[in-house]
């Protein structure tokens, strides 16, 4: 089964007397086990997307299923739920907080699990270790690179074995290097242990280690085989931010 469909979605925003389409009849999957990037210029919908499959937002018109279940008749808390078992969110800007150490903050989802504070930290400590951080679980952010950052903010999605992970331009205040490190990072964690990726970059130096790029252009969606490494950067139909400027 599907863990993410959506059936003809769209969404539009109304500034004033102006409606922008931002997604437009977009039909879209996502299998268990999947690692996608989403990518296309500033504008053409990345962020309205992955807020969709995070259900955080909802569509003007078409249909969202999780795992099966049509999104669009549940009552707030059943969608809360729906949302803190199924997703593990990255952020562009790590998120973090600033006062509590790298283990603390990833231990921050685990209180809307209801668990023994013990449990949360055992949970929290194996997936900094699964991030390679077990040394720094006691450094708070500023004592941390931003890659190492990064890292923690990944751990901390993972820890609630979520369905599907969501980032929105997780690499975007990283460095090339960190950059190329965290998504090496987010495919081993997909290839060894089956966690889902969803994530937008407009990046292409990231693409060609992604097994699966489809790519919005003003709200459309056209999906693309990955390019394969030695043909990166060559013919790739993709379009880079400078040429929207
Ligand atoms: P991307 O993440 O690819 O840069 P977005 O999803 O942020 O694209 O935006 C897609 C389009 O929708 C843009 O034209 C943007 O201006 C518009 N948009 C996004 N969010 C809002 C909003 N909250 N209100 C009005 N327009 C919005
Ligand atoms: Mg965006």
């Amino acid at each position: 089964m599907n863990l993410v469909e959506f059936e003809s979605v769209t969404k539009r925003y109304r500034l004033g007397e102006v409606e922008v389409t931002a997604l437009d009849s977009v039909d879209f999957a996502v299998r268990k086990g999947d690692f996608v990037a989403i990518t296309g210029p500033s504008g053409s919908g990345k962020t309205t997307m992955l807020n969709l499959v995070g259900c955080l937002d909802s569509p003007t018109s078409g249909e969202i299923r999780i795992s099966g279940q049509p999104v669009s008749g549940l009552e707030d808390r059943a969608l809360d739920q729906l949302r803190s078992r199924s997703f593990g969110i990255i952020f562009q800007n790590f998120n973090l907080v600033p006062v509590l150490t790298a283990l603390e903050n990833v231990m921050l989802p685990l209180y809307l699990h209801r668990q023994p504070r013990a449990e949360m930290r055992r949970r929290a400590a194996a997936a900094l270790a699964s991030v390679g951080l077990t040394r720094f679980a006691d450094f708070r952010p500023d004592q941390l690179s931003g890659g190492q950052r990064q890292r923690v903010a990944v751990a901390r999605a993972l820890v609630t074995e979520p369905k599907l992970i969501l980032a929105d331009e997780p690499t975007a205040s990283l460095d090339t290097a960190s950059a190329l490190s965290l998504v090496e990072l987010m495919k081993q964690l997909n290839t060894e242990r089956q966690v889902t990726f969803v994530f937008s970059t407009h990046d292409q130096r990231l693409l060609q280690h992604v097994s699966r790029v489809v790519e919005l252009r003003d709200g459309q969606l056209s999906s693309g085989k990955a390019p394969r490494a030695e043909e990166a950067g060559a013919t790739i139909p993709l379009t880079s931010d400078s040429e929207v400027a």
